[in-house]
C-alpha cells in the first residue's frame, strides 16, 4: 500500500475511534511530536525519486545524448501542477523545466495568475531532451515509446504532490498523460480527471509563441481563470480583462 492512502486509513480510523467513544482522545505531546516526526514531508519523497530519475538509462539513447535530467521545479505542496512534454536545449543545459523561451511565457502566465514560479510545481512528461541528429538544431517531439517508458516517473511526481489542479500544456503533454490523442481545440478549455485530480488541458505556451493571434493568446487565459476559479483563488477585474 502507498503511504499517503495508509495514513489516511489510519486517521479515518482514529477518527472513528473518536467519535464512537464519549471521552476525549489522549495522546502525550511527546507521541504525538514523535508520530509527527516519523511522516515524511513531500520533500523526503521527492529527493529519492529524484536521484531515481537522474541516473536514469531506461532510454540509453536519450541517457547518452543528455546533458543532464530535468526533474522538476516548484512547491512540493503546490496546488497548481503543470505538465509540459519535455526538456528542450535550454532546459537541457540549466537543470530546470521551462526556462527558454516558452517558459519565459509560461512564468509571465503563472505571474498573472498571482504566483510565483515557486508557488506551483511544473514538470515534464519526459525528463531528458529528446535527442536530435548532431549538426540539427531545434527540438523534436517525443515518441510515444519514450513518453510510455518516462510516464510511471510523472505519475509518482503527482501521486506525491497531490496538486487540486493539474494542467497540461499542449497535445504531446496529454498524450504522454492520458494516452489521447486528439487536436487541441477539441481538448482545451474543459475539465477532465486524471486519477481523480481535476485536469485543464490548455496550449503549449510555444504555440502563442508561433500563434500571436490574440484570441489564441485569451483562450489560454480564460482556461488559467478556470484553474483559479477551481484552486478557490478570488479573481480581479484586472485579470477576467487580462490579455496575454
Ligand atoms: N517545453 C516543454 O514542454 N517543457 C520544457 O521544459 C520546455 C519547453
Amino acid at each position: 500500500m502507498q503511504f499517503w492512502p495508509a495514513l489516511e486509513t489510519v486517521l479515518a480510523m482514529l477518527e472513528r475511534i473518536r467519535d464512537e467513544n464519549n471521552h476525549r482522545p489522549r495522546a502525550s505531546r511527546h507521541m504525538l511530536e514523535k508520530l509527527d516526526r516519523s511522516i515524511p514531508s513531500k520533500l523526503d519523497l521527492l529527493a529519492p525519486l529524484r536521484e531515481r530519475v537522474r541516473v536514469c538509462i531506461k532510454c540509453p539513447h536519450l541517457a547518452s545524448s543528455r546533458t543532464q535530467t530535468v526533474f522538476g521545479v516548484g512547491s512540493p505542496d503546490a496546488e497548481i501542477m503543470f505538465i509540459g512534454e519535455a526538456p528542450g536545449v535550454d532546459e537541457d543545459a540549466q537543470g530546470e523545466p521551462f526556462v527558454g523561451r516558452a517558459g519565459q511565457l509560461l512564468t509571465k502566465i503563472i505571474k498573472a495568475m498571482g504566483f510565483a514560479r515557486e508557488d506551483v510545481y511544473i514538470a515534464n512528461i519526459l525528463k531528458c531532451r529528446p535527442d536530435i541528429p548532431p549538426g540539427s538544431f531545434g527540438n523534436r517531439v517525443p515518441t510515444p515509446l519514450e513518453m510510455q517508458t518516462c510516464r510511471p516517473y510523472l505519475v509518482e511526481q503527482i501521486e506525491i504532490i497531490q496538486p487540486k489542479v493539474l494542467v497540461a500544456l499542449g497535445a504531446t503533454a496529454v498524450e504522454g498523460l492520458l494516452g489521447m490523442h486528439r487536436a487541441m481545440r477539441e481538448l482545451r478549455g474543459r475539465w477532465y480527471s486524471y486519477n481523480g485530480t481535476p485536469l485543464m488541458i490548455t496550449y503549449h505556451p510555444a504555440y502563442l509563441l508561433r500563434n500571436q493571434a490574440p484570441s489564441e493568446k485569451r483562450k489560454l487565459w480564460e482556461d488559467m481563470l478556470l484553474v483559479l476559479e477551481r484552486v478557490g483563488r478570488p479573481i480581479t477585474e484586472k485579470q477576467r480583462n487580462y490579455f496575454l
